[in-house]
């Protein structure tokens, strides 16, 4: 695995060029391989030069651009990312996602734009029926980077969360991540397999999100390098059929959420109807599925009935 390359950029005055000399280094970058986009990704997030102004550049090939960070610094990243197939989050350090920043670095998983619609999924689902409060208590199994964790502790400042993951350190990064935005105090970080650490708040847990990993083992085989060579393991692969931890959780959710407390579950593409089936065969209620941006039944709710775990 890739050490993190995310030194700072140097500081001082930023490095000037013109639009046509830039856009002519992005086409031999191009020429090296990659994606156009990923390169374009690159040059936003470490260079400063968002989407937009490299259009104009192209209109304006005499402009003067200012970039953030030299040329050099962008073109070592670039070819890491070609070469060893190292993840461009990984390399400048950074993802962004929904309205955070969150620090990356291998050891997490990068935070995916389907897992974004769990938050709004989490936030309607309590709005509907949480009756004007923050749930008292709520986890996230697997946090990861802590993306949803921050996320959910930002929209609710008062409550009691809990970010639960295996790794030390995914741990380690979420409370960086938790840190920067403000919101370490609400959170308490446990090392643990599932609900195992959460124990002392069986019956109490309000709301329950996850992203845990769901990917079969024959397509995680042949996924991406980029991905499956550099990506945790422990984030993306849910065994043979992909369902290991979906079911770990699904077993022991209606004796550790609260009584009608909620559970919201990330799922691969085609697991849907498997996913409802384990969590009505564990004893939970009201199970729905929700579809991801592209139409797939990729997330699922269930709840707790309202009487009391005997
Ligand atoms: N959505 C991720 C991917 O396809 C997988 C995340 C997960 O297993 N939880 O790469």
């Amino acid at each position: 695995m890739a050490a993190p390359a995310h030194s700072a950029p140097p500081s001082g005055p930023c490095p000037q060029l013109s639009g046509e000399a830039l856009l002519l280094w992005r086409r031999q970058q191009l020429d090296l391989g990659g994606e156009a986009t990923a390169l374009d990704w690159l040059l936003d997030l470490e260079g400063g030069i968002g989407w937009q102004q490299l259009q104009q550049l192209r209109l304006n090939p005499n402009s003067t651009v200012s970039l953030r960070a030299p040329l050099e610094r962008l073109q070592a990243l670039w070819q890491r990312h070609c070469g060893q197939q190292d993840p461009l989050q990984y390399l400048v350090g950074q993802c962004p996602w929904r309205d955070l920043t969150l620090k990356v670095a291998p050891g997490v998983l990068i935070p995916r734009q389907e897992t974004e619609l769990l938050v709004d999924l989490a936030l309607e689902l309590w709005q509907q029926h949480g009756g004007g409060r923050g749930p008292r208590r709520w986890a996230d199994l697997g946090t990861g980077s802590g993306c949803l964790a921050v996320a959910l502790a930002r929209a609710w400042p008062h409550s009691q969360g809990n970010a639960v993951d295996q790794s030390p350190e995914a741990l380690r990064q979420a409370g960086g991540n938790l840190q920067a935005h403000g919101c370490a105090d609400a959170v308490a970080l446990l090392q643990g397999d599932w609900w195992q650490p959460l124990q002392s708040q069986w019956g109490e847990l309000e709301l329950v999100v996850s992203n845990p990993p769901y990917i079969p083992r024959a397509v995680w085989q042949g996924l991406d390098p980029v991905v499956r060579d550099h990506e945790p393991a422990l984030a993306l692969l849910g065994g043979d059929d992909g369902l290991e931890a979906l079911r770990a959780i699904a077993a022991r959710a209606r004796q550790a959420l609260a009584p009608g407390g909620w559970l919201l579950l990330e799922h691969h593409h085609d697991q849907s109807d498997a996913v409802a089936a384990l969590l009505k065969g564990a004893g939970l209620v009201q199970v729905s599925a929700y579809p991801d941006l592209e139409g797939k039944r990729r997330f699922a709710s269930a709840r707790a009935p309202e009487q009391a775990w005997a």
